[in-house]
Parts: C-alpha cells; sequence; structure tokens
C-alpha cells in the first residue's frame, strides 16, 4: 500500500474533524494528471474547511486545500508531461475533489496553469488564490474603466491575504488606495505594501446609507455584509467596485441608489471556476505586476503540520497577509 501523508476532513457526529494523517495512494480520485504538491497556502475558505465553520467541504473524506504549486510526476493529457511545474487554484479542489495538502493529487489537466517565470513554486503559494483573485479583481476595474487616474480606490479587509495583495498591486499599477482594517496596529504594514491612507474598518461596518459622499473612484471589497453596501454608498458617479469576499458576511444590505442615481457598478469575481485563459492573464499580470520585495513581506512559511492551527486562525482574521505552506 503506497501512501502519503495529507490534511484530510472526515465527518462526525458533531460536524467534521480535520487530521494530518497517512492517505492511501489509490484512493485518489480520477484525473489525467498526477501532482506532486511542493507548496500551498492557506486561504480563508482552506480556514472554512479545516474549522467546519462553513460547509466548503462537499465529499468525505476530503484532502484540504484549494491551491498548490506541483511538479507534474504522470500525465496522460497532451499538455502535461513529467518534470513540468505547473499551478493549480480552485476547480473544487478541497471541496469536491481531493485537495492540495498532500503528498499526491490527481487532477484534470485542464485546470493547470504552466508556472509562470520568473515566479518560483513558493512565490506563487505565496501570491496563492488569494492574490490571484486579487489580480482578478484589478482586472474587472480595469475593464470597467478605473484607471490610476480615475481617483483612490479602497481595499477592505486590507491586511489580510487578498487585501495585502491588491493593495500592494494596485499601489504598483500607479493606483492612490486607500486601506480599510481592523487592525491599525498594522498601519506601517500597509503603507510599505503602497497604501497612502489606512482607514479603521468601523468606519465602513454600521448599515449603510443609501448615497453617502462620494469618495472613492473604485474599491475591492473582500468583506461583504455592511462594508460592501458602505462601499458602494461611497463610491462616486460612474466608478466600480469588485466584490469577491465574505469576511464580514454573506449578506449585503443595501440599496440600489448607487447604481440607479451614480451608474456604479458592482462586479462579482469568482476565481474558482474563471476560465483557463484569465487565469494564464491573471497569473502573467502577477508576475510583472506584483513587486516581489513586497510579497516578501506578506509571507509567513509554515509546514503541513503547522496548517490545521493556521486554519482555526484564519477564520479568526487574525492572520496578516500570507501563509506559505512547505509540503516538501
Ligand atoms: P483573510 O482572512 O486573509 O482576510 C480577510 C480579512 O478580512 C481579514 O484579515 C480582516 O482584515 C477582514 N475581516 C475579517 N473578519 C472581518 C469581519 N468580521 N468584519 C470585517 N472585516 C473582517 O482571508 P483571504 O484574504 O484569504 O480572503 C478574503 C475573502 O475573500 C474571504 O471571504 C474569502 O472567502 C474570499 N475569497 C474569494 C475568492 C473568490 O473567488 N471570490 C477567492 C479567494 C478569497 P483586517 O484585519 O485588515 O480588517
Amino acid at each position: 500500500m503506497a501512501t502519503f501523508k495529507a490534511i484530510v476532513i472526515t465527518k462526525t457526529e458533531s460536524g467534521t474533524a480535520a487530521a494530518l494523517t497517512d492517505f492511501d495512494e489509490q484512493d485518489l480520485m480520477e484525473g489525467d494528471v498526477t501532482l506532486r504538491p511542493e507548496w500551498s497556502t492557506v486561504n480563508y475558505k482552506d480556514g472554512l474547511a479545516i474549522t467546519g465553520k462553513a460547509p466548503v467541504v462537499r465529499r468525505f473524506p476530503m484532502i484540504a486545500g484549494v491551491d498548490a504549486a506541483a511538479t507534474v510526476e504522470a500525465s496522460s493529457h497532451p499538455a502535461w508531461k513529467p518534470g513540468d511545474k505547473v499551478l493549480l487554484n480552485g476547480w473544487g479542489c478541497g471541496e469536491t475533489h481531493l485537495g492540495m495538502y498532500a503528498g499526491k493529487a490527481r487532477v484534470k489537466g485542464d485546470w493547470l496553469v504552466a508556472l509562470p517565470p520568473p515566479l518560483s513554486g513558493r512565490d506563487a503559494m505565496a501570491i496563492g488564490s488569494a492574490g490571484y483573485t486579487a489580480m482578478l479583481c484589478v482586472m474587472a476595474l480595469e475593464r470597467a474603466g478605473i484607471g490610476p487616474g480615475s481617483g483612490q480606490v479602497i481595499v477592505t479587509g486590507a491586511a489580510g491575504g487578498v487585501g495585502s495583495v491588491a493593495v500592494a498591486l494596485l499601489s504598483k499599477l500607479g493606483y492612490e488606495v486607500s486601506a480599510s482594517t481592523g487592525r491599525l496596529a498594522e498601519t506601517d504594514y500597509l503603507k510599505e505594501l503602497g497604501a497612502t491612507e489606512v482607514i479603521a474598518r468601523a468606519e465602513l461596518a454600521g448599515p449603510a446609507r443609501p448615497l453617502a459622499r462620494e469618495r472613492w473612484a473604485g474599491g475591492i471589497d473582500t468583506v461583504g455584509s455592511t462594508t460592501l453596501a458602505n462601499v458602494l454608498s461611497m463610491t462616486r458617479r460612474s466608478g466600480a467596485v469588485a466584490a469577491c469576499g465574505n469576511a464580514g458576511g454573506m449578506d449585503l444590505p443595501a440599496s440600489v441608489a448607487p447604481f440607479i442615481l451614480r451608474g456604479v457598478s458592482l462586479l462579482g469575481i469568482d476565481s474558482v471556476m474563471a476560465p483557463l485563459a484569465v487565469r494564464e492573464e491573471a497569473w502573467q499580470r502577477l508576475a510583472t505586476d506584483l513587486d516581489r520585495q513586497k510579497l516578501a513581506k506578506m509571507i509567513e512559511e509554515i509546514d503541513l503540520v503547522d496548517v490545521i492551527p493556521a486554519g482555526k486562525k484564519i477564520v479568526e482574521g487574525a492572520v496578516r497577509g500570507r501563509l506559505v505552506v512547505r509540503i516538501r
């Protein structure tokens, strides 16, 4: 019996449980590419899966982990051969398909993106789904016509993973960035990443008025709920807000006033099922548009054995920036 180490989520009487354990290679799911994950990361969704705080895992037992930088071990897919360095984000891995906190994984070759030089596997997982989602948000704002000359843009949940990468990306691209955080102690960190202004989360946390004073040309929201409602109400005429997260709640207690009276656009971002061409564009952009010295400031490196406590920490909003997981 060939086994490898993996973080496995099982169903229990009271909910779910996560453990680092041995997993039998024979129990891997269907796929035309076998991978050796080398680096992974802890995203908010991984925290939800590990803690069972939200029902993101829909098959048991499940190997958690939505992201990997990996080497192809075997492939019957025409695009990939043994030794290729690849990236995988989402596609249901860690939710419906066995995930990446594992010594081995089997996936569809159509899900993979070639590791874009000059990024290393470690760099790519320092970015992870969080950073790739931040890039998708930036691309959506650009498509909506929001550029560096449009005016200040706001990033909410700024000290988190998506938020940190969003601040760094927008600043490198020349935007003036306002960062909203519940951790004002991280003001210096956010300014180092490129924020020109740091505001307290509480300013955006209360019930939103239909329209408030126009403050930002655009925004990237990782929080949802009243925070997104306030950002919308404060977005300038013809502005746009990319919504990707729900760290503060799934609801959206907003009015249609920003849309119909100021022409504001709400741009939905789903990284999990984004088409391959969009992913490839986002990763190419990350390879060029993200300052890797700033990325280095966001990272804490951990081992597979540390992932379960890290998952608990991230759902408490207590992780700064990005966690990179060394699998081997
Ligand atoms: P993190 O935990 O790293 O960041 C979330 C941040 O949100 C926290 O650091 C904190 O920032 C803020 N926050 C946490 N709790 C609250 C709260 N109750 N009220 C207000 N703000 C809060 O997670 P990620 O960056 O990995 O993910 C951020 C969000 O984006 C998550 O909801 C995640 O599910 C979502 N996501 C969505 C994707 C998609 O495809 N749409 C892909 C990836 C992530 P601070 O301390 O600065 O206030």
